[in-house]
This record gives C-alpha cells, sequence and structure tokens, in this order.
C-alpha cells in the first residue's frame, strides 16, 4: 500500500470509528396513525404517516419494516420453527401425542385464511413520491431513490391493511381468558438502526428493537368496546369507558363506533386491547402516576383483579426508589396476554383467578418499564439484560413488599442454571434470542443466568456498589439503547473494579465457575480454581478455639476491590489455577463463599472440615 493511500485509509479509518464508537446517536420517529377496526372480522385499515429523522452518520439507501402479524401464516418462519425446536412454546401447538410421548403441532398451521394474521402494505411514499417494496415473511424491505442522507428528516406515508390472527403468542383475538382483542406488535414498524446496523430481524418468537420516538394514534371501533393501552387519551370526554372527568359532561357523539385519539411521547412501541366487557379501575397513586386496571367483568377475576392494585402501587415506589423514577403519567395492566408481556407504559397479562397468581407477572411485568421500555436494550441480542435485570429487580421488590427483607436471589434461586448445565443445555448468552438450540437454554439463560449476572455482581464489587450501578445505568441511559458494555463501564466507574473479564465469561461464554480447598495442612490453606471462570473469593475460617475470620482474595483482573470487613489477602492470578495462604491459629473448618452467592457448579469440594 503507498504511503499515501495508506494515510488517506489511516484517517477515512479514524472519521469512521469516531462516528459509530465514540459518539452515540439513535433515530427518531413521528408516528401518525389512523386506524378503522372491524371487530366482526377482526381486519383493520390504517393510514400511516411516519417522520423518519436519520441521526447516524450514514447514507440510508434502504429502509426495513416489520410486518410482525406475517408470521401467524401457515409456512411461515414462526411455524417452522415451530416443527423443529425441541420444546415448542406450549402456548403454540396442540399436543397431538401422548402426555408421555408428545408429538407436538404448530398451531400456526391450522389456521384457515380468516383465521390467520396479516400485514399488507397497500401503498407506501418518500416525500410524496412512490418507492418500490419488496416483503419477506415479515420483513418490508424499501429501495429509496434518494438516500437519507445524515441529519435529514424524511416522512414515509403509508396505507395499510392487517388480520388479527387468532391468539397465537402475545397478541391475537379470543385469548384465554376470551379478552376479545389484543393488538400488540400490530403495525407496519420502521425497523432500528444503530451502530450495528439495520436490526431487519424477521419475527420467529421473540423479541423486539424499536425506534425511540412519539406516537399519534386514532382508532376507530365499536362503541361497546373499551381501550387499554400505550398512551395518553386526549379525548376522554368524547369516549368515557372510565376515562372521563366525571366531574364534566361527556360529550358522546352519535353512531356505532368511537374514534379513540392516544398520543404517547418518548416510546418506542405502542400497543392496544379491547374487549366490550373490560372492568376499568384507576388508582390515583401519591407518586403521581395514573395506574389502570383493565380486566374481564366477570365475578372469578373480581377480587384478586382488586386486590392487586395497592400492591402495583407498591411495586411502582419500590422501582422509583431502586432504579429511578418512572417518566410516564400512566400505566395500565391490561389482561389481554398469554402469561405477561411488557410494552410501552403497558402490560399485557392473562388470568388473575387468585391474587397469587397474578402478582408476581404484574411486579415482573412493571418492572420492564425501566428494563425495557425506558433502558431500550436489544432484546433479540441481549435478552439477558431485560428479562435477567427484571427477574432480579422484580424479585428483590416481592421481598421487599411481600416478606419485609432485602434479600437478594441466590444459592437456590440459581436451580434452573444448575440444571441447564448438567444437562448440556446451557449457551453463550451472545446467542440471537431466536436461535438458542432450545427454549429452555433461552428461558434459563436470559431469565435465570442474566439474573445471576446481577446477584454475582453483588459479590464482586459488593451490595452498595450493585445499588448505585442500577441507579446510575438508569439515569445514563434511559430512552437510549444500552449494550452489554454500556452497563459494564457503569459498573467499572462506580466500583472502580475492572469487570471485563465478569462480562466476558459469564455472558460471552458459557464457562463454569468451580473452586475446592484443595488442602489444609497445619495453618496452611490451599485453594484450587477447578473451573474456568475466574471469581474473587470470600472465604471463612473457623478456628479450633471457635473463634471465626473471613478472608477476601480479589481476582487480579479486577485491579481493585470491594468494601468489606473481612481480612483482605494478596489478589489471585486467573492463570494460576493454585492459591495458598497461611492463618494465624490452627484450623477446624474452611467454606468457600459462605453466603451462597458464587454459582459454583460442585459445592460439595468448597468445605474443609477437619474431623
Ligand atoms: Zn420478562
Amino acid at each position: 500500500m503507498k504511503k499515501s493511500l495508506f494515510l488517506l485509509f489511516y484517517i477515512f479509518t479514524i472519521t469512521l470509528f469516531s462516528q459509530n464508537n465514540y459518539t452515540y446517536w439513535q433515530q427518531y420517529v413521528n408516528y401518525k396513525m389512523d386506524v378503522d377496526f372491524d371487530v366482526k372480522t377482526f381486519q383493520y385499515k390504517g393510514i400511516q404517516k411516519l417522520e423518519y429523522t436519520n441521526n447516524s452518520p450514514d447514507e440510508l439507501d434502504n429502509v426495513f419494516y416489520h410486518l410482525f402479524y406475517n408470521a401467524f401464516q401457515p409456512g411461515s418462519e414462526m411455524d417452522a420453527r415451530l416443527h423443529t425446536v425441541p420444546d415448542p412454546d406450549e402456548r403454540m401447538v396442540t399436543n397431538i401425542g401422548t402426555k408421555l410421548n408428545p408429538k407436538y403441532e404448530s398451531r400456526i398451521t391450522k389456521l384457515k385464511p380468516h383465521e390467520t394474521g396479516y400485514l399488507n402494505v397497500i401503498s407506501l411514499k418518500k416525500n410524496g413520491e412512490n418507492v418500490s417494496y419488496l416483503v419477506e415473511g415479515t420483513i418490508l424491505k424499501v429501495s429509496l431513490n434518494n438516500a437519507i442522507k445524515p441529519g435529514e428528516t424524511v416522512v414515509f406515508d403509508m396505507v395499510f391493511e392487517g388480520q388479527l390472527p387468532v391468539h397465537i403468542r402475545r397478541a391475537g383475538r379470543n385469548n384465554e381468558d376470551n379478552v376479545a382483542i389484543s393488538m400488540a406488535q400490530w403495525y407496519p414498524k420502521i425497523a432500528e438502526y444503530d451502530f450495528e446496523g439495520w436490526h431487519a430481524n424477521p419475527y420467529i418468537a421473540r423479541e423486539f428493537h424499536g425506534v425511540w420516538g412519539n406516537f399519534d394514534v386514532t382508532l376507530t371501533i365499536d362503541k361497546n368496546y373499551t381501550v387499554g393501552g400505550t398512551g395518553y387519551l386526549q379525548n376522554p370526554q368524547e369516549i368515557g369507558h372510565g376515562y372521563e372527568d366525571p366531574s364534566k359532561k361527556l360529550q358522546i357523539k352519535k353512531g356505532k363506533t368511537l374514534t379513540w385519539h392516544f398520543v404517547a411521547p418518548m416510546v418506542h412501541d405502542f400497543s392496544w386491547a379491547a374487549d366490550p366487557n373490560y372492568t376499568h379501575d384507576i388508582l390515583k397513586t401519591k407518586f403521581g402516576t395514573e395506574l389502570h386496571f383493565l380486566y374481564k367483568n366477570d365475578e372469578k377475576y373480581k377480587q384478586a383483579w382488586k386486590e392487586v392494585q395497592p400492591y402495583t402501587e407498591k411495586a411502582l415506589n419500590y422501582f422509583n426508589e431502586n432504579i429511578g423514577d418512572y417518566p410516564y403519567k400512566q400505566y395500565s395492566v391490561i389482561q389481554a396476554g398469554d402469561g405477561g408481556m411488557e410494552y410501552a407504559m403497558c402490560t399485557f397479562i392473562s388470568g388473575g383467578e387468585t391474587l397469587n397468581s397474578i402478582r408476581g407477572t404484574v411486579f415482573h411485568e412493571f418492572a420492564h418499564s425501566w428494563f425495557q421500555h425506558i433502558l431500550a436494550t436489544n432484546e433479540s441480542k441481549h435478552s439477558w439484560m431485560d428479562e435477567g435485570f427484571t427477574s432480579y429487580i422484580s424479585s428483590l421488590a416481592s421481598n421487599k413488599i411481600m416478606r419485609g427483607i432485602d434479600n437478594i436471589p441466590r444459592g437456590r434461586n440459581y436451580a434452573a442454571y444448575f440444571y441447564a448445565v448438567k444437562n448440556d443445555l446451557d449457551e453463550p448468552l451472545t446467542t440471537h434470542a431466536d436461535r438458542f438450540n432450545t427454549n429452555a437454554a433461552f428461558s434459563i439463560g436470559s431469565y435465570t443466568k442474566g439474573s445471576m449476572f446481577l446477584s454475582q455482581l453483588n459479590y464482586i464489587i459488593g451490595e452498595e456498589n450493585v445499588k448505585e450501578t442500577i441507579k446510575k445505568y438508569y439515569s445514563d441511559f434511559k430512552f437510549k439503547h444500552p449494550t452489554p458494555n454500556d452497563f459494564k463501564r457503569v459498573a467499572e466507574k462506580v466500583s472502580g473494579i475492572q469487570l471485563d473479564w465478569y462480562l466476558n465469561e459469564w455472558i460471552e461464554t458459557n464457562h463454569t465457575i468451580d473452586y475446592a480447598v484443595a488442602n489444609v495442612i497445619d495453618k496452611t490453606i490451599t485453594l484450587a480454581r477447578v473451573g474456568k471462570m475466574p471469581m474473587p473469593i470470600d472465604l471463612e475460617v473457623v478456628y479450633t478455639d471457635e473463634t471465626k475470620e473471613s478472608f477476601y482474595i480479589p481476582l487480579r483482573m479486577m485491579l481493585g476491590e470491594k468494601p468489606t470487613k473481612a481480612t483482605i489477602l494478596k489478589n489471585w492470578a486467573w492463570a494460576f489455577p493454585t492459591y495458598t495462604f497461611n492463618v494465624s491459629k490452627e484450623i477446624k473448618s474452611v467454606k468457600i463463599d459462605p453466603l451462597g452467592f458464587m454459582a459454583d457448579i460442585d459445592t460439595s469440594n468448597n468445605i474443609f472440615e477437619k474431623l
């Protein structure tokens, strides 16, 4: 390579790097949608005006949209996956074999044309000019005549039509609780473009990544239906259904339909549900947030759905205090799901015949408002960051609210992870959420192992540092798309401890932890790292005079120490498989990690007891 050419290349590379890696940017959208929904056919027609601002340093020749409902068609990728994954989601299949010898058939395969889902684009224009586009399953690829320049805002005008499928997963008609309409992933949604490029993932099962912006949605639907969802209702006096100000007069227009007008500021999704038989309760919290509860007007649900309301406020207070303030004025818990799923400013859950059957789900889904709908990680790529962090904080909230204790999940809460390791199911959490070998590996990895990332972080950097890390992570990255490294950097800055090794070993590999007390001779203790993954060591020694001493051995790669009252020993470098040190008195017993924070896969060798 010639020197001048090299120099040019060098300058180009520097510019590229500084653009892509050193300055954070995110795309921006303003959606305006007018939708007409037919409650008899479950079909709808929509007009979408999308203002799209390209804040990236790149010229965009193409844009991509998600057409999620195309997944609910026989022969789709989602359908095919249900036939090939060894442990399909039971909500999405029918067992045509026996209980002992199951044979699963995808429910999507059996959908008749009037039961499928679809999203069809009727026309699409960019800045008033027709553009060409191509549908590939659940993705719409749009080719632009003129690229969108960095900093430019363009307007896409789309006319579309859709059909809400039979409820297979997350959205659909007549769900298991017979809620008529659950509209999640229902509109043509532009894919996110970020520092990694386009995220035009097919919809196979999970999950989502969307562009931050504002939604303005008008929805015309049969006047008997009560609607709940994302956004603030702008015309409550024209609607009623529990949204109205009772001190003012209702102004409901004549006719068979009502037109609901919702506005949602700074969200990355918009979902709604509707039913002709919803009870709609509103709890005005002390914090100022209005909590809405929409559930079937049926005796069997009434008690639990009333009882869960004050607990939802307690959860709000807990999350506000321990993560950061909920930034919206409204949150809705809506009976519209198939389990629980988080959406912007709301959740769709199912059931609720007893308080115990929904309280945990409500805590979990509400926590997702922080870990997904405000801290908008890419769920497809880093599902452990939303599911794991949500599981962690919601179990902390449950422990505090229900039992009055501050208890960080550990030990027995790791059981699913140990099961995965034992059965060779565990896969690195860099795996795309749709492409784990089994659903079990996805679930255990994302929920359990993701939550354990934070539990063990308590062990590594100390409890107070983790609390502060979570709060700083929220304040630094709310309304953005944080990455695993962003979280790691916050923890490093807060604790002064280097954590690259931890993110790498725990998330990017499936290395396991196993430490052992190798031997104890007189007053000399030798420990061994049996597993591949290194960790710092907390150790408790009981002497023959019945006194106890706690020791702490930092991992050299940490280049720092957690705050501790234990006797701090010289660090242990990863490359050395053993570590030896002396104590001052006769030893009775030695125990590694006495509080059980470490996911040590074999704790039988963690203890030495002198006979
Ligand atoms: Zn979740």
